[in-house]
């Protein structure tokens, strides 16, 4: 089974949107076992639309086309598809009822506009996933070579990524007549690079080769961490699970203190849990990261149980009234750990994380842009590393965030055993 994908939207051409999409599709595809061999970039225009969906749909049995789906002019998807199929597009009534009822339900005004959104070409079916308004289509090409199929998808991510996995691939796995189940685990780390992490895994990696078990890749996930995936392929999915489930145990027991979780926990639901768990509260003494440990923090649900607050000390002297940092240079060892016990003892908490540098662009106190202090507090002992970040100021506050969380998780589960 092959599936190519077309990513329609001029402004992907110039370059204002870049086509994450495609990719994404393309993991998914691989994923599924699904061979996607040639991946296209089109403008918003109608023949080249139908010239591509042409050409795609005479080299693959399938071709998944995503963006141009929704209310104005220039959404002309789903004209384009009509045209190849050969077909009209007409107006699909119990879509139209579920377009306006969606809006209703939101308290919003719906401009006609969007009813466009209900015309569909003769003889497609619409996808079952529908997170947004625009549908989702299955729609049957006759070709010299069979029947073949154009799935459309909107091209905002989320509402395409939850077509793809809820509908697409089930119905391309199924026209494939693969009945195998294919899953994946993912173990999260930070603290070591993706070559790091290779290197680590390498002997392990060449097994896996040898046997196929299963396959490994590396996702550098930004602020998410550095994710390792194992994928298996089995007769059922409880085959698969059990697999998984001793190869996840082998990739931890290799990478040690560098996981901080396996599937979906983040480090700041690590961190809440751990707090949970010890009894802990928790507050925050930022400087270089402004507010986002505290925000990350408080983004986990059951968080008002552990978390008493953050205090954003930017400024030198706010970090000498306020939490009681001894006057004289504040990116350093000291600073970042008075920090942490001034924190504790100004909000009130069990442990506390602290954070000061330099973010950038430009030197500070002699120092690169990325020096970072992280400090902690915990049961009265504070402590403080010392990191040099990469990328720009955005990427050196976010980086700075996980790694003093993933520090204080550290502390929290050898504070346990
Ligand atoms: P909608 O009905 O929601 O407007 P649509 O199918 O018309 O969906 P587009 O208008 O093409 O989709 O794109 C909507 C938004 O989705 C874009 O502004 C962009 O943010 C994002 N998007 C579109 N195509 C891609 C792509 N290939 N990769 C990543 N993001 C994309």
């Amino acid at each position: 089974m092959r599936c190519d994908v077309v990513a329609v939207g001029t402004e992907l051409l110039l370059g204002q949107i870049v086509d994450t999409n495609s990719s994404w599709i393309g993991e998914q595809l691989a994923l599924s076992g699904i061979d996607s061999l040639r991946q296209t970039k089109v403008g918003d225009n109608l023949d080249r639309i139908v010239g591509e969906l042409r050409d795609a749909l005479a080299r693959a049995d399938a071709v998944i086309v995503c963006g141009g789906l929704g209310p104005t002019q220039d959404d002309i998807t789903r004209d384009a598809i009509a045209e190849v199929m050969g077909v009209a597009l007409v107006r699909d009534h119990d879509l139209e009822d579920r377009i306006r009822s969606m809006f209703g339900s939101r308290g919003r005004f719906m401009p006609d506009n969007n009813l466009r959104q209900a015309d569909v070409p003769e003889g497609a079916s619409i996808l079952d996933d529908m997170p947004g308004t625009a549908p989702g289509l299955r729609c049957p090409v006759a070709t010299p070579d069979g029947e073949k199929v154009i799935y459309a998808v909107p091209g905002v991510p989320w509402e395409m990524q939850q077509m793809l996995t809820g509908s697409i691939l089930p119905d391309l796995r199924r026209r494939s007549g693969d009945t195998s189940v294919i899953r994946s685990r993912v173990v999260r780390t930070w603290g070591q690079s993706e070559s790091g992490l290779a290197e680590m895994l390498a002997a392990y990696h060449d097994e896996l080769e040898e046997t196929g078990r299963c396959t490994l890749a590396f996702l550098a996930s930004g602020i998410e961490g550095l994710k390792v995936r194992l994928t298996a392929k089995a007769a059922t999915a409880e085959e698969a699970d059990a697999l998984l489930a001793d190869e996840v145990r082998t990739v931890c027991g290799v990478l040690g203190d560098y996981v901080f979780s396996v599937d979906d926990e983040s480090v700041e639901e690590v961190v809440v849990r751990l707090l949970h768990e010890q009894g802990l509260t928790i507050g925050a003494a930022e400087s270089v990261t402004g507010g986002l440990i505290t925000a990350r923090l408080t983004d986990v649900p059951g968080a008002s149980a552990v978390v008493r607050g953050g205090v954003v000390s930017y400024a030198s002297d706010v970090k000498f009234s306020v939490l009681g940092v001894p006057e004289g240079p504040v990116v350093t060892e000291e600073a970042a750990m008075a920090m942490a016990r001034g924190a504790c003892e100004v909000l009130g908490c069990d442990a506390a994380v602290s954070t000061t540098g330099v973010a950038g662009p430009d030197p500070m106190e002699g120092l690169p842009p990325g020096t970072v202090w992280l400090g902690t507090c915990v049961d009265g002992e504070a402590a403080a590393v010392t990191v040099r970040l990469p990328g720009d100021r955005d990427r050196v506050r976010q980086f700075a965030t996980i790694s003093v969380l993933n520090l204080l998780r550290q502390q929290l589960e050898r504070r346990a055993r």
